[in-house]
């Protein structure tokens, strides 16, 4: 039998407004509204679980089941529908609960006599809280309109500011939680080390009144409040210094796209007209941003919903008037903490930060860009940090190690100290080899470059002494955009980035993009193994289109100066030939058309597969240059993904089965006189620099800030030795030559 459930949520939240207006202790609170819920939706049950901690919920109050169930009766996340629809966050509904896969009976609650059962999420701001469940006796299907107003009941509670006491005594130790100190490791976002106080990013928005009986009222708040949100991007659009910075503009423009985005205002008015005030409103719709930011694997789709998740916390902030304290009284020390950032938002911080954590995030999200331009230390992926820290609290970051330091203990804290300390002399020592050579002790010169891939990373280059860029990585350009950048714009960061290299050569590489770096607008299909599949040069041959557009900015970009390209990717030699026909066709094209054209062309190709090592002879005459993409190669080498955390860190790349593989390119780079690089992350690394050196390598190409730690070590190494040392452990039949090294080192007292 089906039973028409229709109901009206506004009713129901007026009838809940009035239970909350009541007085009364917690327990007996949380009875009622239970008791008014399953009255208001004619269901025999209604129940409320909530998380007692990480994994496990605790039915806290029920009409309906038994009552010596309630504080009794516990489900682990993920256990039973009720915890199904905890670990997923989504809702669930059916009216047939014990023929539902996942179905759990629980003797003691009585409910094997319930057929249909409706549960959502109790969650704030995507931490799930709780569930909240309905039951009835009858196979009912729930109405849309039900299960919407069972979230919206579901977000009432969860402003509660009281849930918590519901839960009773236990081993939370919420008190404690707080004040002990909390250690975490994550991952680099950006080198750098940072001591200073918690700055927490999240509106820290207290809802008194979550239900509203004037929803015109609300309306005009949330509209006045959006008003001023769009001015506030619109200045931030117009701020100076983001003037200059061509890709925080475009990161901008995305931003205020969505600012301007009707249906995300419709919904809000919805949940207004729904009873809600335009707060709760705000936090509904960002939960429901942030449910699908946990299922969306697709890395630009995610960061849109960051810019989304941004853009809301701006909004509460406005609403709640806590945008005063905000932006504007950041301490001297400031380190953000948040759960994730969205570029505008970092941006208004700008450099009033010296550090951020995030617990989200990833190296090549938009916070991420923002965090290297203004560089800072970055830490991602620092579980727990936000519900861990509060304002104020006395902070360390190392984004070096990855690692962050909450209310440390004073000798963890003076450890931390000298460690900056002894970084702040080490930099003023790499910033006296500036414009000393890179020449080790046996005389051997080494180009040492530096890897870049914004406008923003260019004033770095006089500044570390790189001799050039080595790697400039296009594809960034094109990640922070919604649409394809249009072949003027283009060529005119090109020309800029020109103009700030000087003298010094910049070798762009052309578009990298496919595996984790999606774009929006090319159509992707499901690929199993992305890292494998359609990516970089096969992108650019397959679609020549994009390519051409690329290569003519490139072209116009150079003005006249020499250009200096490279072909990501390269698994064959014919992809690099039709590659560089491609170049050449393009260059005749621009001649013919009187556009001014580069003195000179190189063209070069990445060496990212194992196959290209092993390319006939033709090959290596062929290219102007070739560039070992270590990254990639030692991936493909070792057969692992250098995405995953379980496996990327096993294989070294000071195992002597890959140098040898590099000595072996080294060896017909030499038979050709191929010119050879190395431009992967291990360049940057002190010992695997030298080691690369010792093999015969005679360029490197890094990120800026490494530039000084590898000049110093391989102005220190005999490179006669270092060889010596490599040889001996591979004629041992060793694995590593790490150790053997690291003693040298060791000896003498060569820095890394
Ligand atoms: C590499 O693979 O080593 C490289 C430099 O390219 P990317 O890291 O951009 O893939
Ligand atoms: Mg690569």
């Amino acid at each position: 039998m089906t039973v028409p459930d229709a109901v009206d949520s506004r009713i129901l939240l007026t009838r809940l407004r009035e239970t909350l207006a009541e007085a009364g202790e917690g327990q007996e609170r949380l009875n009622r509204i239970v008791r008014v819920i399953a009255e208001s939706l004619a269901t025999e049950v209604c129940s409320v679980y909530l998380r007692r901690d990480e994994n496990v919920l605790e039915l806290c109050a029920s009409q309906g089941l038994k009552p010596e169930s309630v504080h009794l009766t516990r489900l682990r996340f993920g256990q039973g529908l009720v915890g199904r629809i905890a670990l997923t966050a989504t809702p669930l509904s059916t009216r047939d609960a014990q023929r539902t896969p996942g179905f759990r009976y629980m003797p003691e609650t009585g409910e094997e006599i319930y057929s249909s059962f409706l549960g959502v999420p109790i969650q704030r701001l995507g931490e799930v809280l709780g569930v909240l469940v309905v039951q009835s006796r009858d196979q009912r299907e729930y109405s849309d309109d039900t299960v919407y107003a069972l979230e919206v009941v579901a977000m009432v509670l969860a402003e509660m500011a009281e849930l918590g006491a519901f839960i009773g005594p236990g081993p939370m130790e919420i008190a404690e939680q707080h004040k002990r100190p909390f250690f975490v490791q994550g991952l680099s976002g950006q080198e750098g080390v940072a001591e200073g106080h918690v700055l927490l990013h999240e509106p820290q928005v207290v809802v008194s009144q979550p239900i509203t009986d004037d929803p015109l009222h609300e309306r005009a708040r949330l509209h006045a409040a959006i008003d001023r949100l769009r001015a506030e991007v619109d200045e931030m659009l117009g701020a100076d210094y983001l003037r200059t910075k061509g890709e925080h503009h475009d990161v901008l423009q995305a931003y205020r796209m969505f600012a301007r985005d009707k249906g995300w205002v419709r919904r809000l008015e919805a949940s207004i007209d729904s009873g809600l005030t335009a707060e709760v409103a705000v936090e509904k719709e960002q939960t429901a941003t942030r449910a699908r930011m946990n299922r969306t694997h697709d890395p630009y789709m995610r960061e849109r919903l960051h810019d989304l998740d941004d853009l809301s916390n701006r909004l509460l902030r406005l609403l709640s008037g806590a945008d005063q304290t905000n932006g504007r009284e950041i301490p001297e020390d400031a380190i953000l903490v948040a759960r994730n950032i969205g570029p505008g938002e970092l941006l208004d911080y700008g450099r009033r930060l010296k550090g951020v954590v995030l617990e989200e995030g990833s190296v090549g999200s938009h916070a991420a860009v923002v965090a290297r331009a203004l560089a800072i230390p970055l830490v991602i992926h620092a579980t727990r940090i936000t519900r861990e820290a509060k304002n104020g609290d006395h902070i360390l970051v190392d984004g070096d190690l990855g690692i962050v330091h909450l209310r440390p203990e004073d000798s963890v804290a003076a450890a931390f100290r000298e460690k900056i300390d002894m970084r702040a002399e080490a930099q003023q020592a790499y910033a006296a080899l500036r414009d000393k050579p890179a020449m080790t002790r046996d005389g051997a010169h080494i180009k040492l470059m530096m890897n870049a891939g914004l406008m923003a990373d260019l004033p770095s280059l006089p500044k570390c002494g790189a001799h050039g860029v080595g790697l400039f990585r296009t594809e960034l350009q094109f990640l922070i955009r919604s649409t394809v950048p249009r072949r003027a714009d283009l060529a005119a960061l090109y020309s800029r980035i020109f103009d700030s290299a000087g003298d010094r050569p910049v070798v762009f590489r052309t578009l990298d993009i496919g595996s984790d770096k999606v774009l929006p607008y090319m159509k992707r299909d499901d690929e199993p193994n992305p890292a494998l599949g359609w990516r970089a040069i096969r992108v650019g041959l397959d679609r020549p289109g994009i390519l051409r557009m690329q290569v003519q900015a490139l072209i116009r970009g150079a003005k006249g100066r020499p250009l200096t390209l490279m072909f990501p990717f390269v698994a064959e030699p014919d992809e690099f030939h039709r590659a560089r026909d491609c170049v050449l066709s393009v260059l005749a094209r621009e001649e013919a058309l009187g556009h001014t054209v580069p003195i000179s062309v190189e063209v070069g190709a990445m060496l990212e597969t194992p196959s290209l090592g092993f390319a006939p002879d033709r090959f290596f005459e062929a290219v102007d240059f070739l560039s070992i993409g270590g990254n990639d190669l030692k991936q493909f080498f070792f057969a692992a993904d250098r995405e995953n955390e379980r496996v990327r860190r096993r294989y070294d790349m000071l195992s002597s089965c890959f140098l040898s593989f590099i000595e072996y390119l080294v060896q017909r780079a030499e038979e050709h006189a191929t010119p050879l690089s190395y431009c992967g992350e291990d360049a940057g690394r002190p010992m695997e620099a030298v080691a690369l050196a010792a093999l015969g390598l005679r360029s490197l190409s890094m990120r800026a800030a490494s530039i000084g730690p590898v000049k110093a070590a391989l102005r220190a190494v005999d490179l006669g030795e270092v060889r010596e040392v490599i040889d001996s452990v591979r004629r041992s039949g060793a694995t590593s030559i790490r150790p053997s090294l690291e003693n040298l080192f060791r000896a003498q007292s060569i820095p890394v």
